[in-house]
């Protein structure tokens, strides 16, 4: 355990230090910003292709072309989404939950950008509605849909418990995807990745830095909707935490089931074409 009291005295001039102003890691200032009303402008017409109900802790995946959009919608009660991205060509690329959070902050909303890991690392989805935008940050300093939580998983359940679970988001990710690409779970578990946590409310704690949950606000009827910026496959779990109000890794909390819808615009954004991988050259110094 980390002593409560430090162990070494400030120095003298340790509150000058700590008064030190940050500054931003990633100013995005640069980046080419998202045409969300573009976006928008394109579902005027739009036809939905596919509904796909994922049941409570369990998962599926799905596929969406580049240039379609998906939505996770609450139904019937409040529940958490975990959600892996894997380009439909190549599942190696996958979603960079921690780059996004460098570039994005630590939760997600309308206008972010999921990107893909190294060396591909390009704009994977793009949020365009988040009926929770509301919610901003509450007094704890929660908010709802967070790349900093990883998923449950039974690894660190049985670190912490003693005991197995086998349906945790990383276990039901896994089965999804086995089951997607017809090959055994052992072959494609090392592809589950960090999620976005879609509907989770999470935070730090003030004082001691520590990771916390709270019961989503989320309601049936929001959604969080995505436009695919490249082909892709989706995974999402409906997390066995449910609402993430009280504990996960078990079958204590009421859980739902989390619908997927797809729909393909009749027209393409204004503008829009897919994205490209990086253009580093992977030289690395050499
Ligand atoms: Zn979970």
């Amino acid at each position: 355990m980390k002593p409560e009291v430090s162990e070494h005295a400030a120095p003298e001039d340790g509150v000058r230090r700590k008064s030190v102003v940050p500054v931003i890691c990633y100013p995005v200032d640069g980046l080419a910003q998202p045409d969300i009303s573009a976006y928008r402008k394109a579902r005027e017409g739009w036809t939905k292709v596919e509904e796909l109900l994922v049941p409570a802790r369990d998962a599926r995946c799905f596929s969406v072309p580049a240039g379609s959009f998906f939505r996770v919608v609450s139904v019937e009660g409040p529940q958490v989404g975990d959600l892996d991205l894997f380009s439909a060509i190549d599942p190696t690329e996958r979603f960079y939950s921690g780059k996004t959070r460098a570039l994005h902050g630590t939760h997600l909303s309308t206008g972010d950008r999921l990107w893909s890991s190294f060396p591909h690392f390009r704009p994977m989805a793009t949020i365009t509605e988040d009926t929770l935008d509301w919610y901003g940050f509450d007094a704890f300093g929660g908010s709802v849909h967070d790349v900093i939580g990883t998923r449950c998983d039974p690894y660190t359940h049985k670190l912490l418990s003693g005991d197995d679970y086998h349906h945790c988001c990383h276990s039901n990710l896994t089965r999804a995807l086995a089951a997607h690409l017809k090959q055994p779970t052992d072959a494609v578990e090392h592809l589950v990745h960090d999620v976005l946590n879609v509907f989770m409310c999470t935070g730090f704690t003030r004082d001691t830095g520590q990771y916390f949950m709270k019961a989503s606000p989320v309601r049936p009827g929001d959604f969080l909707e995505f436009f695919a910026e490249i082909d892709l496959v989706g995974a999402l779990s409906a997390c066995p935490g449910g609402d993430c109000g009280q504990e996960h890794s078990s079958d204590v909390a009421a859980c739902h089931p989390l619908l997927i819808e797809i729909y393909r615009p009749a027209e393409q954004p204004v503008g829009w074409r897919t994205s490209e991988k990086s253009a580093y050259g992977r030289g690395h110094g050499l």
